[in-house]
């Protein structure tokens, strides 16, 4: 089933979401959601999914990349972002405990921001605790665009969206990203838009 997908200024997007117990994990209609979220994933397309973006507030993403994502990107764009696949995986009641004194910048976009794009800091490398599917411990170590994934959904756990960390002046449409910027080199444009007026 296809999930309606909030966009910002929707309240429950900035609540910080509940824990969820291990029998409420193993239960049919927490099942039946990762499912359906899913679905809402690929369908959108996009690579991460947080349950507060569908209305509930409980401490449960999604993470999927795919390289059919990646057409619009040059093998230049690739590296740099250091993308790799992320098979589909679930992460439950997350908690970041290594954050890389490394930040890279990249141009980030959100399914509930819907058409809109900017630069945004992140710690270039993550160590995040978390509860799978079967409410099983893991310990997800990512370096790269994953670790930009993985700070991103987690965020919307806790009632944050990109744009609380973003360089302001650098937030656009897609369009005009597309139109103006995307083929300008990175460098150039984390210099134009890194200076406060
Ligand atoms: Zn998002």
């Amino acid at each position: 089933m296809l999930l309606k997908l909030l966009q910002v200024g929707e309240p429950m997007l900035r609540n910080r979401s509940r824990s969820l117990t291990q029998k409420e994990i193993l239960s049919t209609p927490i099942q039946k959601l990762i499912g359906s979220m899913h679905e809402t994933l690929r369908d959108a397309p996009g690579v991460g999914l947080a349950a507060p973006q569908i209305g509930l507030p409980i401490q449960l993403a999604i993470i999927e990349d795919r390289k059919q994502y990646w057409t619009e990107l040059s093998v230049a764009d690739i590296t740099a972002r250091e993308r790799t696949e992320a098979p589909f995986h679930v992460i439950i009641n997350p908690t970041i405990t290594f954050s890389s004194e490394q930040s890279v910048e990249f141009f980030e976009g959100c399914l509930s921001l819907s058409g809109f794009t900017a630069l945004v800091p992140r710690s270039r490398e993550v160590v995040v605790e978390c509860l799978n599917e079967r409410a099983e411990p893991q310990t997800i170590r990512a370096v790269g665009w994953y670790a930009r994934i993985l700070q991103h959904e987690i965020d919307h756990l806790n009632g944050t969206i990109y744009v609380d960390h973003m360089r302001a002046r650098s937030f656009m449409s897609l369009d005009n990203y597309k139109r103006y910027w995307k083929s300008e080199p990175l460098e150039e444009i984390r210099k134009r838009f890194a200076s406060e007026l």
